[in-house]
């Protein structure tokens, strides 16, 4: 799956394409793993409740603000998102049966970008199973 990202720091659902991987793998019981491929994001699994996206977002942005004398600054410019995507980490791993992610009603996943707009932003998803 591929994402490009409008805003600096943001949580896209990512919901819907995780689905249909799982349809099309056509794996009924298992494990669906979704990873990012950059260090400057991660993957969570919460609600889709536009007040909360801004609190996860508020929270990292309090913990890591990119105004601080960061030593990862001295070579780049984003210490702040490298460290929201380690706290947070670069994957989630959902059981699947009866071909379904065994998501809570109030659950879905997110693509959460620290360093964007960004095009390109390769997420996997790999499911296992039979
Ligand atoms: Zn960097």
């Amino acid at each position: 799956m591929v994402l490009d990202t409008g805003k600096r720091r943001e949580a896209i659902n990512i919901t819907r394409g995780v689905q249909g991987a799982v349809t099309e793998s056509g794996i009924n019981t298992g494990l669906c793993v979704v990873f990012t491929t950059h260090s400057t994001s991660a993957i969570i699994v919460n609600e889709d409740e536009e007040g909360l996206k801004s609190d996860v977002l508020r929270k990292t942005a309090e913990d890591f603000p990119v105004n601080k004398a960061w030593a990862h600054n001295r070579i780049d410019d984003n210490a702040d998102a490298h460290l929201a995507g380690t706290y947070l980490g670069p994957s989630v791993a959902i059981p699947v049966v009866g071909g379904r992610l065994t998501l809570g009603t109030w659950q879905s996943i997110f693509f959460l970008e620290f360093d964007g707009p960004r095009s390109g932003r390769r997420i996997v998803v790999q499911v296992m199973g039979e």
